[in-house]
C-alpha cells in the first residue's frame, strides 16, 4: 500500500513548516518499522512523532494513554486539523463505543486513543487484529516503572502488545525518565532493539525564578498585574491552601477556581472546562491538576509551595508555554515547606522514603541555588548546558559575592557552642539575640555568640545558612531533629579561618518592581493586535464548543500579530495554520487583521503591510486608480504597484482593466528570460524603453501569480 509524504502531511494537517530535529529522526525510525523510545520534555512535540506516521502509513495507530481526561482534548485537536480520530474509554456509553469500533473496522479512523484498561479488556486484541494496526504509541510510558514518580500497575500489562503484535512497531513516549525508568520501559514493553531518542530537556521559552515564600501573596498580586489576561496555574501543597488562595484571589476580583481531588467530579470538571476555555484565568490546584490537561496556552505556573522533587517540579512548570511562546515559572521557597514535606514522607517502606528524601533534598538545593537554575535542572536530567541560560532569576540578577568569612565564623561558632544540637531556626535566633522561649529554656542566651549577628536581618541569615549548607560547611542531621552539624570544611573555616565567599542576600520582590514597560511602539501595536486575535479566537471557540487553543495556539496568534498576513498564501505560511484550519478560520482572522491594520494607519501609526490594503479598500469602493492617488496623496506609480502587490497576493482584482492581454504577452518573454525578481530597470531596457514601468510591474504580478 502507498505511503504518504511525512513533510507534506506535517504542513497540510498541522501547518508546520518543518520537523523539529528529533521529531524527524523519530518519524523515520517509526516509518522504517522499528521500535523506539522517545524522551522529550513537555511541550517538546511528542504528538507529532506518532501522529504523522499514523497519517503517513496505511491503517490505524493505537495510542495508549492513562490520561482519560486528555483523550477528548487530543481527539478534538486532531479533528480541528482535519484528522479522523476517536477514543475509547470507560467514560463512554456502549453505544458510542460500538459506533466507533465500526468506524475503525470500516477504515475511517486514523488514530484511536485507548486507556490501558480498555486495551487489555476481553476481546479487544481480537478486535484490533481485524484492523490494520500500523503503530502502537504508548504515551506517558514512565508509568510502567516502579522507579518513576507516577507508577501505574496496569501499565505493566502492556507487555502483551508485543506478544500479540510482534510485527507492529511500538513507540514509547515520556517526558520524564531517568536511566532506570528508561531501562524499565524497554524491558517491560519488550521493545525489540529500540532506538532511544533523548531530546534536550531544555525549555528555553520558560523563564525561571525562585522567591522566598515570605509575603508571597503580594508577590503574586504584583505578578498577576504584569501578566494580565494570561492563564496560569498556582500549585499548592494542600487542598486547604488551594481553597483559601482561590478565595483570596476571587475577593481581589480575579477569575480563579480551585481544583483538587477532594472536590466533586462535577466541580472539578467545571473548573477544568472553564480554565480550558479561557473563562477563568487562574487555577489554584494540588498536583492532582494538570496531568489531564493539554492546554497549550498556559502562560505561567506558580508553585505556592516547594514541590516534592525535581521531576514533579519540571513536569509541572512544563505545563506552561507548551506552544513555545514565552512563559513564566515562579517558585516560592520556604524552609518550613521542606519540614512539612519531610514529615509527610515520614512513613512507608524505608528504601522508598530514603529515595524520596534524597529527591526532596535535590529540590531544596535547586531552590537555594546561587547559580543558573536551568543549568542545575538540566544537569539533574543528565544534560549539560555549556552556558548560563540568561532566562532565570540568577542569570538576570547575577549575585555579587563578598567576603563572608566573618559571618560564617559567627554562625559556625554558634553551632559549635550549642553542641551541634540546634536546628537552623534556633541558630538564627541565637545569632540575632532573640528572647524566644526555647532559647531561654535551653540557656542559649548565655553562650558567647548570642546576639553576635544582631545587625543582620533574619532573612539574610537564612540565605547565608542555606549557602553554608550548599557549600558544605554545615549539614543537617535529619535523624536528630534537624540539628546542624559542622563538616570538616566548616571546621576549617571556624578554626583555620579558611575564606568563605557569600552571595549577598537581596529580597527579590523589590528588585523586580523597578521594571518598567520596555516594549517598543511596534511591540505595543503587536500586543494590541494579539489581544484582538485572542478575542476573536475566544468567540470562534465558544461558537464551536472547543477550547480556544484548539483553534490556534498563542504562538500562532503571536506570529500572526507579527507578520500580519492578509491573504491566503501569507496566512498558510504561519506556523500552525494547516489547510483545514485555514478553510475554517482563515478568513475571519484575515479580516480582523485588515481591520486592525487599516485603523492603525488611519490613526497615523505606520504598520507593515497596511498601505496597499487601504488602496484595496478604496478600489473596492469603486474608485479609479487616479482617484485613489489623489485621495491618498500618493504618486500614481505607487498605486499601480499596490495593485500589482495585491494581485500577486491573490486579492480579487480585475487586472485586465489596467493591462491588456496583448500588452502582457509582449512583456512575458522578457520576464521569463530575466526572471520575475529582476530589476524593473533591466526589463524596461530589455523592452527597448518602450513600455511603462507600471505595466511592467503589473505584468510581473501576473507572471508570478501564474507561476506560483
Ligand atoms: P508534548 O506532547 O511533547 O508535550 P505537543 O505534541 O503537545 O508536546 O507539542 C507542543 C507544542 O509544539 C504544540 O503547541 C505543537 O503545536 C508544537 N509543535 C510540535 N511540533 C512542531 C513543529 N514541528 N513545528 C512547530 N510547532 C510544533
Ligand atoms: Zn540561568
Amino acid at each position: 500500500m502507498k505511503q504518504g509524504n511525512p513533510h507534506l502531511i506535517l504542513k497540510q494537517y498541522f501547518g508546520f513548516e518543518s520537523f523539529r530535529p528529533m521529531q524527524q529522526e523519530i518519524v523515520e525510525t517509526v516509518l522504517a518499522g522499528n521500535d523506539c523510545l522517545a524522551l522529550m520534555p513537555t511541550g517538546g512535540g511528542k504528538s507529532v512523532c506518532f501522529q504523522v506516521p499514523a497519517l503517513t502509513l496505511p491503517g490505524i495507530c493505537i495510542v495508549v494513554s492513562p490520561l482519560i481526561a486528555l483523550m477528548k482534548d487530543q481527539v478534538e485537536a486532531l479533528h480541528a486539523n482535519g484528522v479522523s480520530a476517536g477514543f475509547l474509554n470507560s467514560t463512554q456509553s456502549a453505544e458510542a463505543q460500538y459506533k466507533l469500533e465500526n468506524d475503525c473496522l470500516a477504515g475511517n479512523i486514523k488514530l484511536l486513543y485507548v486507556s490501558p484498561e480498555k486495551l487489555l479488556s476481553a476481546g479487544f486484541f481480537s478486535f484490533l487484529k481485524r484492523l490494520t494496526v500500523n503503530l502502537f504509541a504508548i504515551d506517558e510510558a514512565h508509568c510502567i516503572s516502579a522507579w518513576g514518580h507516577d507508577f501505574r500497575p496496569e501499565y505493566t500489562q502492556l507487555k502483551y502488545i508485543k506478544e500479540q503484535f510482534p510485527n507492529v512497531p511500538i513507540i514509547a513516549l515520556t517526558a520524564t525518565a531517568d536511566r532506570l525508568t528508561r531501562q524499565d520501559i524497554t524491558k517491560q514493553l519488550g521493545l525489540a532493539n529500540p532506538e532511544v531518542f533523548v531530546s534536550s530537556f531544555d525549555r528555553p521559552n520558560l523563564s525561571l525564578a525562585v522567591r522566598p515564600a515570605k509575603k508571597r501573596l503580594n508577590v503574586i498580586y504584583d505578578f498577576l498585574n504584569t501578566h494580565k489576561n494570561q492563564p496560569g496555574i498556582i500549585y499548592c501543597l494542600s487542598r486547604n491552601m488551594a481553597e483559601q488562595l482561590t478565595q483570596k484571589l476571587v475577593n481581589e476580583g480575579y477569575k480563579a477556581a480551585c481544583y483538587h481531588a477532594g472536590l466533586s467530579v462535577n466541580a472539578r470538571s467545571k473548573a477544568q472546562e472553564n480554565f480550558l476555555k479561557d473563562n477563568i484565568q487562574i487555577i489554584c490546584a494540588t498536583i492532582a491538576f494538570g496531568m489531564g490537561i493539554d492546554k497549550s496556552n498556559v502562560r505561567w505556573v506558580i508553585h505556592y509551595n516547594l514541590p516534592k522533587n525535581i521531576e514533579g517540579y519540571y513536569q509541572e512548570i512544563g505545563r506552561a508555554g507548551r506552544d513555545g511562546a514565552k512563559a513564566n515559572a515562579l517558585l516560592f521557597y520556604s524552609y518550613s515547606d521542606v519540614m512539612l514535606l519531610r514529615n509527610m514522607l515520614g512513613e512507608g517502606v524505608k528504601e522508598q522514603v530514603d529515595l524520596q528524601l534524597t529527591k526532596l533534598e535535590r529540590m531544596q538545593q535547586f531552590a537555594e541555588a546561587t547559580m543558573c537554575r536551568r543549568r542545575i535542572l538540566l544537569q539533574y536530567f543528565g544534560e549539560t548546558l555549556v552556558k548560563d541560560c540568561g532566562n532565570c532569576d540568577i542569570c538576570r540578577n547575577p549575585p555579587a559575592t563578598f567576603d563572608g568569612t566573618l559571618l560564617a565564623q559567627k554562625a559556625l561558632s554558634a553551632v559549635a557552642r550549642m553542641q551541634e544540637k540546634a536546628s537552623l531556626g534556633t541558630v538564627i535566633d541565637v545569632l540575632r539575640g532573640s528572647r524566644s522561649q526555647v532559647i531561654m529554656q535551653k540557656g542559649y542566651h548565655t553562650i558567647k555568640t548570642y546576639g553576635a549577628g544582631r545587625d543582620v536581618p533574619y532573612l539574610d541569615w537564612l540565605s547565608y545558612l542555606h549557602q553554608f549548607l550548599n557549600s558544605g560547611l554545615l549539614e543537617i542531621a535529619y535523624d536528630e531533629g534537624y540539628a546542624l552539624k559542622l563538616t570538616e570544611r566548616g571546621k576549617a573555616v571556624l578554626f583555620n579561618a579558611a575564606k568563605v565567599d557569600l552571595v549577598k542576600f537581596e529580597p527579590y520582590a523589590e528588585k523586580e518592581e523597578a521594571k518598567e514597560d520596555k516594549r517598543t511602539k511596534k511591540e505595543i501595536i503587536q500586543d494590541e493586535l494579539f489581544e484582538k486575535l485572542r478575542s476573536l479566537r475566544k468567540k470562534l471557540a465558544d461558537a464551536n464548543q472547543v477550547p480556544p487553543y484548539v483553534i490556534f495556539s498563542d504562538s500562532t496568534l503571536q506570529e500572526m500579530a507579527q507578520e500580519k498576513p492578509t491573504n491566503r498564501v501569507a496566512m498558510l505560511a504561519i506556523t500552525g495554520v494547516g489547510m483545514v484550519k485555514y478553510e475554517n478560520y482563515g478568513h475571519e482572522f484575515i479580516n480582523e487583521i485588515i481591520q486592525f491594520v487599516t485603523s492603525q494607519q488611519e490613526q497615523g501609526n505606520k504598520v507593515k503591510g497596511a498601505t496597499h490594503l487601504i488602496t484595496y479598500e478604496a478600489y473596492k469602493r469603486g474608485l479609479s486608480l487616479e482617484a485613489i492617488a489623489t485621495e491618498r496623496k500618493l504618486n500614481l506609480v505607487t498605486v499601480y504597484s499596490h495593485m500589482a502587490t495585491l494581485y500577486e497576493q491573490g486579492y480579487d482584482i480585475d487586472i485586465s482593466r489596467y493591462i491588456s492581454k496583448k500588452e502582457y504577452l509582449a512583456i512575458e518573454p522578457v520576464i521569463a528570460k530575466w526572471g520575475a525578481d529582476a530589476k524593473l530597470k533591466d526589463i524596461y531596457e530589455a523592452l527597448g524603453e518602450q513600455v511603462d514601468y507600471q505595466k511592467i510591474r503589473l505584468a510581473i504580478s501576473i507572471f508570478k501569480r501564474r507561476n506560483s
